[in-house]
């Protein structure tokens, strides 16, 4: 039988032990899906981050008012989150669970967010994903993200199986290499998650840049401004040849004839919606500007070029530029990640939040752990 090591409590224990939630929130808005992720998740109601590990987007989320939780199977993970989140003045909360087994009830929660976490179930990622939507309530929405098998691991794992071939020739016995995750491409992702009965409203690939920073050995060789893996992945990110990045995403929906409105909660967008709508919405915030941004027809992408390693940005003094008040910047959150300057009552709005979301994100990629990157 294969080991698997993609379950064990101990190996994420320890993987998250060598970070801290500082160094995590650090590089948190360099993750490569961060345009789909903070323009899908629900303003209203509650949302999940399933497997969250230290929760950098719990803790982000929480700041534009998002009621989110953290569910992790690492204890020492979760009690060590929630000493952090009140020591630091976070309204967010970590919950010791299984997302196989998840303690919500039925049709209860608004968004479920599940970032490279379904592709470690050694038997599949199909339990994981019946139980999300066990829990969603109907027009709950799902961002789910797991890694794809991008250009540089189809070739790596050529590579590794030529070598493997020749060591049977030669008669040498193949080491077995404990499982760790499964790499899925989109339309396999697609097809888990219609499986487990959602609306698939997006489904494509993503975060060309990961991939050159794979094939460089986690170092900004191959994507420091001006170079090829820079421009590359810049300029087809939002094109077609992002179907060979490094990571599937898909948003999905929890399809019935009434459902929850994505722009102000209520139980009242009818299924016709999803006709116009990526995600339920009611005739009257159909009506709303907002509302076009989640259009069939609107693109999600950065709003800008990645900034590789810019320097830290240290708390100061900043005019508003939504409602024109003096506020001190965040000192962990930086600009939240915004090209616009931002005060923490107004990101707590959800059409300013949404706004910022789709047209003013930054795109930024950071070392993460010291030594690796
Ligand atoms: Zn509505
Ligand atoms: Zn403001």
């Amino acid at each position: 039988m294969k080991i698997s090591i993609g379950q064990d409590e101990g190996v994420w224990t320890s993987e998250w032990d060598e970070l801290t939630p500082d160094s995590e929130i650090r590089m948190w808005d360099y993750f490569g899906l961060r345009q789909w992720i903070s323009k899908f998740t629900p303003r209203y109601g509650k949302t999940v981050e399933a497997g969250s590990g230290l929760g950098r987007y719990v803790l982000y989320f929480s700041r534009m008012g998002i009621d989110i939780e953290g569910v992790d199977f690492s204890g020492p993970v979760t009690d060590g989150m929630n000493k952090w989140t009140s020591d630091n003045g976070f309204n967010a909360k970590f919950v010791r669970g299984n997302v196989l087994n998840l303690d919500y009830p039925d049709n209860s929660l608004s968004g479920y967010i599940s970032l490279g976490v379904v592709e470690h179930f050694i038997e599949g990622p199909q339990k994981a994903l019946s139980e999300a939507y066990r829990v969603l309530k109907p027009g709950g929405v799902a961002v789910i993200s797991t890694p794809s098998r991008s250009f540089y691991i189809i070739y790596r794992n050529l590579k590794t199986s030529v070598k493997n071939l020749i060591k049977k020739l030669i008669l040498y016995r193949k080491q077995e290499v404990p499982f760790f995750q499964y790499w899925y491409r989109p339309s396999e992702l697609k097809n888990f998650m219609k499986e487990a009965g959602f609306d698939v409203r997006i489904g494509r690939g993503a975060d060309l840049q990961f991939v050159f920073c794979e094939m460089a050995d986690f170092t900004d060789k191959y994507i420091h401004e001006g170079s090829f893996g820079y421009n590359f992945s810049n300029k087809h990110e939002n094109g077609f040849l992002s179907t060979f990045g490094a990571q599937s995403i898909t948003i999905s929906v929890k399809r019935a004839p009434l459902m929850s409105c994505f722009l102000c909660g209520e139980m009242k967008a009818g299924e016709e919606s999803l006709d116009n709508f990526v995600v339920p919405v009611c005739k009257e915030c159909g009506e709303k500007k907002i509302s076009g941004y989640y259009k069939k027809s609107a693109i999600t992408a950065y709003s800008m070029p990645y900034k590789i390693n810019p320097p830290l940005l240290h708390p100061e003094e900043r005019t508003c530029d939504f409602c024109g008040c003096g506020y001190t910047s965040d000192p962990l959150f930086e600009d939240y990640g915004f090209s616009k300057k931002v005060c923490p009552s107004c990101l707590g709005k959800s059409d300013i939040n949404i706004t910022l979301c789709c047209e003013n994100i930054k795109p930024v990629w950071r070392k993460r752990k010291k030594g690796l990157f």
